[in-house]
């Protein structure tokens, strides 16, 4: 079971990796969007971690709810309302539960993935932020199936998320600013894959045995 100080630690967690590869994430969205993917993520997870610290949240739920309104009312860009929105999802999902089961916490990534598909339209295969959620709920989801502990579904679910990032190299974007680069998107990571990365290594972290 997960508790609030769990999911309070996975977005501390988080913003300390947003912080330490700012630069990285800046760079990738350089090269095929406007170089601010970093920044703007920096700025929205030092909001959320400020917001927790300020005002303390009583379940994960109230956690998650916490970080999607900082998320959505203080990073600028594209990312910032699909993060902001896959959070709320999520919160609405664990509902006021003071503690989760990692069959909730599955169900709560599920809720997640399926608003920041619904805000920004993109499937599969379009270069954005879904080309690594979607196979990290999905090996989330079939660990835990399998029997899997926790520890080993959030490894899995980062683990996948890496592949799905790598994978986004070889794809022309269909959404988003990368897309109108067109062909010249190709040979590039997405920048919003990336940083999907990290959320989903910082839960690796922070749930490990
Ligand atoms: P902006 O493009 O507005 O400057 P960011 O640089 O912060 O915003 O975020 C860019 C990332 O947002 C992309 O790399 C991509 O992963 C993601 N993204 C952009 N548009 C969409 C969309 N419609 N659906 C899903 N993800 C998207
Ligand atoms: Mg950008
Ligand atoms: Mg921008």
């Amino acid at each position: 079971m997960l508790d609030t100080e769990t999911f309070h630690r996975w977005i501390v967690e988080t913003a300390r990796l947003v912080e330490a590869n700012a630069d990285r994430l800046t760079s990738l969205d350089a090269a095929i969007g406007d170089a601010d993917h970093g920044i703007n993520l920096r700025r929205g997870f030092q909001a959320a971690v400020t917001a927790l610290a300020e005002k303390p949240a009583a379940t994960p739920g109230a956690v998650l709810a916490t970080v999607g309104r900082a998320l959505i009312s203080k990073t600028g860009g594209a990312s910032g309302p699909l993060y902001g929105t896959g959070f709320r999802h999520a919160s609405k999902s664990l509902g006021e539960a003071a503690e989760v089961s990692e069959l909730q916490l599955g169900a709560a990534l599920a809720a997640a993935v399926a608003g920041i598909r619904q805000l920004g339209a993109a499937a599969e295969g379009d270069k954005t932020m879904v080309d690594a959620w979607t196979p990290a709920v999905a090996a989330y989801q079939s660990t835990v199936d399998g029997g899997g502990a926790l520890a080993e579904a959030t490894r899995a679910a980062a683990d996948a998320a890496e592949g799905g990032l790598r994978s986004t190299v070889e794809l022309q974007a269909r959404k988003g600013r990368a897309s109108y680069l067109g062909p010249r998107s190709v040979g590039h990571e997405d920048p919003g894959a990336a940083s999907t990365v990290l959320l989903l290594r910082a839960l690796a972290t922070v749930t490990a045995e």
